[in-house]
């Protein structure tokens, strides 16, 4: 049967314009399917506007800041004055930056002929999208949506910001609260503290990154209190109320206080699935409103899939990338068998100093293989970058090793090097490497990642 060309019909529709949705329509385009790609707000979603890319801008400059006050003087780097923070500069040129990338994102799509929709997509039936009043139909349609910050169910959450108000801020507030213990409080909280801003971090749990291995909330716990930096476990607040002069009170359930003069909620995050209109598909959601798909991010409707943070599997922007390629090899291109591994993801957290980790933690492998087949080598030292300073830094560094052959199944640490040095290993790990093959390497000296390599 042929199929009849229909001006607004297309091969592949994909809604949302971020990570997940730009790699998977260009793929696509590049298989010479008709694509068109409906984005609702700025090109390059979360990452580009409101995560990965101003936050890392951010860290460089709070690295910066740290670089200066904490360890220049004693390599005999004089500052006539202490360092100081253009607040208003780094946030026009981090703009800058992010409207030079929409438009790097829009020749890509162009290079592709990806066609751009701009307006907010709703379905109509499993085959049609409305925007702006238009209809469009397609054999194949992507939710690539994303998520969106939430704040507390508490009374005064709509006091302060969340982590989309951060890329707002135009001035430093002299006093910040960072309110959760996960990987974006534990970021926005460092980045804070490096602009030198009295900050201080909330975390309801015990410790902060709470299931990670212990050794990354180890050593977060005692770099933070070596470093000053004020991070306050079990505390869960109540209520929070303005006041006169501007600023904020924090209540806490234990019954203590704290003021402020900005609070930042980072207290998750929530798909972007409630106005799609999906009561007329067949999508089926998981509760909290993520989109159920299988490997093949199929979701339960036929030719409708989902990718990257809408469907709440590990919320980072490579892997919805990985994933929207996956698929359009899979749907355009005739590698039927292709999906995204979701296991062995190695992921970095920017704090100072940053946190990497790949594979199982200590505690994850010993509950899966028992405690006898799990070997673990731990190593915690001082890196030569504060080796002559008065402030000195240490470096948590742990591998998770499986059965007689010790295959590396888990690497984890937290310091300097450790945003940069994951990567490699996390190939090494993703091969199959053992114990031996690491220490069978020769080590870059001198370096933090030979660590990794001389561990006994
Ligand atoms: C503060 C912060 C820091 C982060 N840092 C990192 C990091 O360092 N490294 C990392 O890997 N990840 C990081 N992330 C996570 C990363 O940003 C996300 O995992 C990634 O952006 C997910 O991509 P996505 O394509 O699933 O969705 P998104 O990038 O969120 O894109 C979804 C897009 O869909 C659009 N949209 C939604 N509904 C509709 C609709 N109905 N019609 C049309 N358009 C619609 C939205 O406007 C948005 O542009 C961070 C996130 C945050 C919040």
């Amino acid at each position: 049967m042929t199929k009849t060309i229909k001006e607004n019909h297309y091969d592949y529709l994909v809604i949302g314009g971020g990570s997940g949705g730009i790699a998977s329509a260009n793929r696509a385009g590049m298989h010479g399917a008709k694509v068109a790609l409906i984005e609702a707000n700025d090109l390059g979603g979360t990452c580009v506007n409101l995560g990965c890319v101003p936050k890392k801008i951010m860290w460089h400059v709070s690295e910066m800041m740290e670089e200066l006050d904490l360890y220049a003087a004693d390599y005999g780097v004089e500052l006539s004055e202490a360092p100081k923070l253009d607040f208003k500069r780094m946030a026009e040129n981090r703009r800058t930056f992010i409207e030079y990338l929409h438009t790097a994102y829009k020749k890509g799509l162009d290079s592709n002929s990806v066609e751009l929709i701009k307006g907010y997509a709703t379905f109509v039936d499993e085959s049609t999208v409305e925007v702006n009043g238009k209809q469009y139909t397609a054999d194949h349609i992507l939710l690539a949506t994303g998520g969106k910050p939430k704040r507390p169910d508490i009374p005064g959450s709509e006091f302060g910001i969340v982590s989309d108000g951060v890329f707002d801020l135009n001035e430093l507030p002299k006093r910040v609260a960072v309110v959760g213990g996960g990987y974006i409080g534990v970021e926005m909280s460092g980045i804070f503290h490096g602009f030198k801003a009295d900050t201080h971090l909330f975390i309801r749990k015990p410790m902060p990154l709470y299931g990670f291995d212990s050794i990354i909330c180890e050593g977060f716990t005692e770099l933070a209190e070596a470093e000053g930096k004020h991070v306050h476990t079990n505390k869960s607040v109540k209520e929070v109320k303005e006041n006169q002069d501007g600023s904020y009170t924090m209540y806490f359930e234990d019954g203590s206080t704290h003021e402020t003069d900005l609070i930042l909620w980072a207290t998750g995050r929530t798909p972007n699935t409630e106005n799609l209109n999906l009561e007329v598909t067949k999508v089926n959601l998981y509760p909290g409103g993520y989109i159920e798909t299988d490997q093949y991010q199929n979701t339960t409707a036929e030719n409708i899939y989902a990718i990257g943070d809408v469907t709440g599997r590990v919320e980072l922007t490579p892997v919805a990338i990985a994933a929207g390629r996956r698929l359009s090899e899979r749907v355009f291109n005739g590698k039927k068998d292709l999906y995204l591994d979701y296991n062995t993801i190695p992921t970095v957290f920017f704090t100072h100093p940053p946190i990497g980790t790949v594979g199982m933690t200590e505690e994850q492998a010993k509950d899966e293989y028992g405690d006898n087949a799990i070997k673990v080598y731990t190593s915690k030292f001082t890196s030569m970058h504060s080796s002559i300073t008065k402030n000195k830094q240490k470096s948590y560094m742990k591998l998770v090793c499986l059965g007689e052959d010790e295959q590396v199944i888990g690497l984890h640490g937290i310091g300097r090097g450790m945003d940069e040095l994951l990567q490699g290993f996390a190939v090494a790990i993703k091969m199959g490497a053992t114990k031996a093959d690491f220490d069978d390497t020769v080590a870059i000296h001198p370096t933090a990642a030979e660590e990794f390599v001389t561990m006994r």
